[in-house]
């Protein structure tokens, strides 16, 4: 018989397969638990494009209506625009139908809290004890609201980002641009940005209809077509985003796919230019962002793995520009979220105030290799064979924040056990991928012996 996967619940919500261990009761509980703890108001209910959203938001509605809640559907967004809309309209709080990047069957809830943020590990904690203990405030009949619907909300979140950028001069450089939206929510607002930023752009992958033309991680192996189009197509620049639109990862004017993590660099380069203050990112994201704080005499903050964390500390800071290296760009003037489309502004306006080639921008982050890698391992062992680790390097300069990071003068390694997955992550920097790369295969075979030596 086929093994069924579990539901994954962590702080960034709740993940499974759809029919399997995500069912319509299970979100309907899950709705009214977050319906409970948030107390009756405003909640915003969007979705991706997967086929199984509509069901699934559906029960949501179904669950928040019973606890009192007044559910306003915002249909398909990017999750940044829900994001955006939360705080905007100051409702208690969102509940996102979406798997990211997870393969089509897959499908999961995220949560939002007021002011648009998503919950921190102890909100999530209040939360999910709701959940478990079953203990849902149901409303009497006389007090279920009727749901509402909201049309063309993410109007608001283009016209914030469009405020803050320079748009003349970016009109003026008539950008050729090729977007690959990989079938997400990107792709209900991707081609308004970029029209409305006088780009010339094609777009690939951009039908809602659920079907994904490729898997959505914006990582090299999933943007070939991409890199193709911006040949042919004779293009600036390629743009790909994942299935809810938070992270971008870029291809250059030659159909090179750059890697997620310069996205970041770039942005926090060209941010910094313009704008003097701290900047924060988590543990795992590249030293090229030391480099660029270094240059500008501003601090960096490392925090651990996981959005909440990083905005937390931007907030905390007031840094003006963070993010994550997987694509995740996190500018606060817009709001303080991952957002593909406040980073597309931002590096469409970095090519066209510097007037200069992304390959050129790119070419200065090119001298350091970052490579990632993961093993199986059971979640205790994982994390037993990680304090063995941190009991041998102690003499070594090393973090212990999440997981554990070595750091040398010029290269670095993260190991860490996942928080979802019965795998630990392994992450390496230096200057030459052999090196990276090494660093990771000798991380391994410490551990795997290390695992084996466990009583
Ligand atoms: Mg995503």
């Amino acid at each position: 018989m086929k093994k069924r996967l579990p539901l994954k619940v962590s702080v960034s919500g709740v993940r499974g397969v759809v029919g399997e261990s995500l069912t319509p009761q299970i979100a309907a509980r899950f709705a009214s638990a977050f319906g409970t703890y948030l107390g009756p108001g405003q909640v915003l209910v969007g979705q991706d494009t997967r086929p199984s959203g509509n069901m699934l938001k559906k029960a949501v509605i179904s669950g928040l209506l019973a606890t009192g809640c007044q559910p306003v559907e915002v249909g398909i967004l990017p999750i940044p625009t829900i994001l955006f809309l939360t705080r905007e309209k100051q409702a208690r709080g969102a509940v996102v139908v979406t798997a990211s990047h997870n393969p089509p069957e897959w499908n999961g809830l995220k949560f939002i809290g007021p002011e648009g943020l998503y919950l921190s590990r102890s909100r999530v904690e209040e939360f999910l004890d709701i959940f478990h203990q079953g203990e849902f405030t149901f409303v009497a009949a006389e007090r279920i609201k009727t749901p509402g619907q909201e049309k063309n909300a993410g109007q608001h979140h283009l016209n914030k980002i469009l405020s803050r950028l320079k748009v003349r001069t970016i009109r003026n450089r008539r950008l050729r641009v090729v977007a690959d939206c990989a079938n997400g929510a990107g792709a209900t607002l991707l081609p308004q940005l970029l029209r409305e930023l006088g780009c010339e752009a094609m777009f690939i992958n951009t039908d809602l209809g659920g079907d994904f033309a490729h898997q959505s991680e914006p990582v090299p192996e999933n943007l070939k077509e991409l890199c193709c189009r911006v040949r042919e197509f004779g293009a600036d620049l390629g743009l790909a985003q994942d299935a809810d639109a938070d992270r971008l990862a870029l291809v250059d004017e030659r159909g090179r796919p750059l890697g997620e993590d310069l996205t970041l660099a770039l942005a926090v380069s060209y941010l910094l230019g313009q704008k003097r203050g701290p900047v924060a990112v988590n543990l795992s994201a590249s030293m090229a962002i030391d480099d660029l704080a270094a240059r500008h005499r501003v601090p960096v903050i490392r925090t651990r793995i996981g959005e909440i964390n990083v905005v937390e500390a931007m907030l905390e800071r007031g840094a003006v520009i963070g993010g994550e290296g997987n694509g995740g760009v996190i500018w606060p003037e817009i709001h303080p979220c991952r957002d593909s489309l406040a980073a597309t502004g931002l590096v469409l306006e970095m090519l066209a105030s510097r007037r200069e080639k992304l390959s050129t921008a790119a070419a200065e982050f090119k001298k350091y290799h970052l490579l990632k890698d993961k093993m199986d391992c059971p979640a205790e062992l994982a994390f037993r064979a990680v304090v063995e680790l941190r009991h041998r390097y102690q003499s070594e300069n090393i973090s212990t924040l999440d997981g554990l990071k070595i750091s040398w003068s010029d290269s670095w390694v993260h190991i860490r056990p996942s928080n979802t997955e019965p795998i630990i992550r392994l992450l390496a920097e230096s200057r030459s991928p052999l090196r990276s790369r090494r660093l990771i295969e000798n991380f391994k075979k410490e551990i795997k012996v290390i695992i084996r030596k466990l009583p």
